[in-house]
């Protein structure tokens, strides 16, 4: 039984407002958005985070990633930008174990990553 939350999203166990969907990753709102646009897109493979990430994984981040940036754009974002963000293990603030990309827009965002993440 896998008791990751996001891997429960990706197989419908749990309801999430899905963005976008295909084969390899899904992307959904984050569901306490810290900015007018904050959704999260994730590999359908289980990786824990960042730093346990296979070579094999490589390209599938960078599809993420581009995945990611066409959402933002769609979701209004391309002329003000915005930020994506990686959050890895403890010191990171990872909260949920399964890697995630975030996107945050619609406002701006302090310059400082860590004072933002603080609140
Ligand atoms: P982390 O802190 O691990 O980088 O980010 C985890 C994110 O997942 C947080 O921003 C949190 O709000 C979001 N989150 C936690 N539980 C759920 C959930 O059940 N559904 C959705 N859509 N997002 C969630
Ligand atoms: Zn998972």
């Amino acid at each position: 039984m896998n008791i990751c939350l996001f891997c429960k999203i990706i197989s419908g166990e749990i309801p999430a407002k899905k963005l976008y969907e295909d084969d390899e990753m899904l992307a959904f709102y984050d569901i306490k958005p810290m900015a007018p646009v904050h959704f999260l897109v994730v590999p359908k493979k289980h990786i824990n985070n960042l730093l346990e990430l296979e070579s094999s994984d490589s390209a599938l981040i960078g599809r993420l990633f581009y995945k990611a940036q066409e959402l933002a754009k769609e979701l209004g974002c391309e002329e003000k930008g915005g930020r994506f963000i990686i959050n890895a293990k403890k010191d990171g603030g990872q909260t949920i174990d399964h890697l995630h990309i975030h996107f945050l827009g619609g406002r701006a965002l302090r310059p400082k990553l860590a004072s933002w993440f603080m609140g």
